[in-house]
């Protein structure tokens, strides 16, 4: 694969940037990778391991020069990073960043940009529990989506470029408008984050299982509201505080939907139920059919024993 961007800059060096770095040297796309993370410890960590080609003191060091820069920082970090580099950004250069929401990342980061530089927003759809420089690895978007918001007047060959980038580090690319690309992710992943949040936080509370209990007898269900509500804590306050409301929205169907069932459990409607299930259960093989997924019991889980 050639050079698609000749200095490729990661500000923030978490689990999306490293796999990033990692998938961009997989692919040989990009001459060099410079990075800047705000933490001294996290920059000492990401020289250890050589996460990027040069790891720098300020976020508008490792943007000198760039011809593309990521921001891979926590959304309600993004219009401060975005001011702190704009006045080095050369004209040509293309921002983008990899934000969980669109619209409120758009409106924080574009007032900083200079004219000349394009501005294409995106969002790869793929992550894990684990986060930090060491997390990454550079599977991470392969077959996954990454999803593409161009902005009005936004150049073609700009993003074109950008969208060569992400399919080179193994993600499919499509075009989404920030609203609507807000209420799907809502739906796919907000909305589903803060029920693992309160699921969990439902078993820690009750004091007639006790933790023990919970811990020793996790079953699927379960378990995987536990991965799930072990992420990230400042990515994921800044996610609702950002998509205030699509997440509220979805919320608000989503008690109706609770309601609804919990009324069939409560006067025995096992039709109503039957029903339901049989929907949603055609929902997960429409996500496998579109390899999304694997079939595997247990979501391909080794079994011990
Ligand atoms: P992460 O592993 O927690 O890493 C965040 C990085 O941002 C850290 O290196 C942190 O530096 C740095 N940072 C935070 N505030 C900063 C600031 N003000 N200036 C400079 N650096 C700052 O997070 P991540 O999972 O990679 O997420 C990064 C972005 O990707 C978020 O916007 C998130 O919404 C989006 N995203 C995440 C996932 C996912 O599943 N994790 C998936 C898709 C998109 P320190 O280590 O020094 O604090």
């Amino acid at each position: 694969m050639s050079v698609i961007y000749q200095q490729v800059a990661l500000i923030g060096l978490g689990l999306i940037a490293s796999s990033m770095a990692h998938a961009m040297r997989r692919a040989g796309v990009a001459g060099e990778i410079t990075g800047y993370a705000r933490s001294p410890e996290t920059r000492a960590t990401a020289r250890e391991i050589g996460l990027c080609d040069r790891v720098c003191e300020s976020a508008a060091e490792a943007a000198t020069g760039a011809d593309l820069v990521v921001l891979c920082v926590p959304v309600g970090a993004m219009g401060e990073v975005a001011a702190e580099i704009g006045p080095v950004l050369e004209p040509g250069a293309t921002v983008s960043d990899v934000g969980s929401v669109k619209r409120a990342v758009i409106e924080a980061v574009a007032p900083h940009l200079p004219e000349g530089v394009h501005f294409v927003p995106a969002h790869p759809l793929a992550g894990t529990e684990h986060s930090g420089p060491r997390a990454g690895f550079a599977e991470l978007f392969d077959n996954r989506w990454c999803l593409i918001v161009p902005q009005p007047g936004s150049d073609r060959a700009a993003i074109a470029r950008l969208e060569a980038f992400w399919q080179a580090l193994g993600a499919n690319t499509e075009e989404m408008e920030a609203e609507h690309h807000d209420l799907v992710l809502a739906v796919t992943s907000h909305a589903p984050h803060l029920i693992a949040y309160t699921m969990v936080g439902v078993a820690d509370d009750l004091g007639r299982v006790t933790d023990s209990e919970v811990i020793k007898y996790s079953a699927a269900g379960f378990r995987d509201f536990t991965r799930i509500a072990a992420s990230d804590p400042t990515m994921w306050r800044d996610v609702f505080l950002n998509n205030k409301e699509a997440t509220l929205e979805i919320l608000g169907r989503f008690t109706e939907e609770l309601f609804a069932l919990q009324r069939a459990i409560r006067t025995g409607d096992g039709d109503h139920l039957h029903a339901y299930f049989t929907r949603t259960r055609a929902i997960r093989r429409g996500i496998i059919e579109a390899g999304q997924d694997v079939d595997a019991p247990d979501f391909g889980r080794i079994r011990k024993g």
